[in-house]
């Protein structure tokens, strides 16, 4: 299973690679200013403890996860 992990310069890269191409998606993706207490989308109430886990946030969880797969959809 571990085999080929150490010294496979290439393979370590290109997990780094994708690491940090995730990262700078999530942190594009990072709603600024107060959150809203309904979803933009769809006009739901988004819970108490949701906006306070993710300052700015902007959507409730249904429709977060409809933007991300479609974001995933797309850069396949
Ligand atoms: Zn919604």
């Amino acid at each position: 299973m571990a085999v080929g992990w150490a010294g496979d310069g290439a393979v370590t890269q290109q997990i780094l690679d994708s690491i940090d191409d995730a990262v700078e998606r999530a942190r594009q993706n990072l709603p600024s200013g107060p959150g809203l207490t309904e979803c933009e989308e769809c006009g739901e109430s988004i819970d108490e403890r949701r906006r306070e886990a993710l300052k700015g946030v902007r959507l409730c969880l249904n429709c977060q996860r409809e933007k991300e797969k479609n974001q995933k959809l797309r850069s396949l």
